[in-house]
């Protein structure tokens, strides 16, 4: 079975392997030296110093390095602004909310990008506004929101942007050094094509300083210090672990998130493409999607069940619309161990469908 869903990927041969490594105490120095290298391999993959900037590991999945960074680093008198226009835009300010931050939400349609002029007028109605929290890659719809404009925005008014990198980071750039970002959050099973259980955040040192506490097991500024001490302040999953390593490795070998970048558009396209022609069109347009997954609208008088289904008989997982979406529009991602040939079998299974 291929999974076309966004995470858990399917995974390759060697990552699949380094699973079955040997068995590790957490308080052994082998496992430390795994920790180091995961750090170490994360901050490098877009070429970041690791003076300035720390990635923090946690055990947990996406949401949970989301609402560790979101936790740590409004302040306590902070006041946090969430572009909404998706599912985990929603989840910010659900986060925000429990945490009793306090912040604003600018709200959109679903299928609509981010209005640069009404977030602005937001923050400038407001100086009490310190974060900006916004998707990359927005999951819900294949929507890549600018992270240039808004990051221009922030710098300029001495904000700082909290990132959910979750299904974009190494996959899509991300410029680090633009001054506006404090923290990008994502997960080792995502673009980085490792297996679920091991999530991070990649995080300004000088930020860390005045984090907040507000959560006890996701603790930011209590997991960032204990890891550079080579400690952990629980139990992590070991074999998340070994394979977020081998998967990094693994990046690397084959030329890093430009790379990968390339990849995941070229079976984008193809699969844009190859739908296109039998009739299935994009839900946004494709400049304005991420390389990673793009959503189509349902082809007429075809319920998702019946896609979902016809296609899982062949061999492909697709994913549904969420929420109010969930009646037209399909998604697909080409993360993962997915390779050219993968895509045209499901091309070749969508031709049978409309048979
Ligand atoms: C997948 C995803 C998450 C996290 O979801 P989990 O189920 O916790 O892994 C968060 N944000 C975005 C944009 C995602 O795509």
């Amino acid at each position: 079975m291929l999974l076309l869903n966004p995470g858990p990927v399917t995974l390759t041969e060697r990552v699949r392997r380094s699973l079955l490594q040997t068995d590790l105490c957490h308080r052994e120095s082998e496992f430390f030296d795994l920790q180091d290298e995961a750090r170490e391999r994360l901050v490098n993959v877009y070429g970041l110093d690791p003076a300035q900037w720390s990635a923090v590991l946690m055990t947990g999945s996406g949401t949970a390095a989301v609402e560790s960074m979101v936790a740590a680093l409004v302040p306590e008198h902070g006041k946090l602004l969430i572009v909404e226009n998706g599912v985990y835009g929603e989840r910010i300010a659900h986060i925000a909310a429990q945490y009793r931050i306090a912040h604003e939400v600018v709200k959109h349609e679903w299928m609509e990008a981010p209005d640069l002029a009404r977030i602005v007028a937001r923050l400038d109605a407001d100086r009490g506004f310190t974060h900006v929290a916004v998707i990359h890659h927005e999951t819900t719809t294949g929507r890549l929101n600018d992270l240039r404009t808004l990051g221009a925005v922030c710098r300029e008014r001495g904000v700082q942007l909290l990132v959910d990198g979750v299904s974009s980071f190494g996959a899509e750039a991300i410029d680090f050094n633009d001054g506006s970002i404090a923290a990008v959050a994502a997960t080792a099973n995502k673009c980085l094509h490792g297996v679920p259980g091991a999530a991070f955040v990649i995080v300004r040192r000088d930020t860390l300083a005045q984090a907040a506490s507000r959560t006890f097991y996701l603790d930011l500024s209590r997991l960032a210090r204990l890891q550079d001490q080579r400690n952990t302040p629980f139990t992590p999953s070991v074999h998340a672990y070994y394979a977020l390593v081998e998967a990094l490795r693994e990046l690397a070998d084959e030329g890093g998130w430009t790379a990968r970048h390339a990849r995941y558009a070229a079976l984008a396209e193809q699969a844009r493409a190859g739908l296109a022609a039998r009739g299935v069109a994009s839900a946004v347009a494709p400049e304005q999607s991420s390389v990673v997954l793009r959503a189509y609208r349902l082809p007429d008088g075809v319920s998702y069940p019946q896609l979902h289904d016809a296609l899982k008989a062949r061999g492909f997982v697709i994913y549904a619309g969420q929420g109010g979406l969930s009646a037209e529009l399909f998604r697909i991602s080409t993360m993962g161990d997915i390779h050219a040939a993968d895509v045209d079998r499901l091309l070749q299974g969508f031709s049978e469908l409309s048979r």
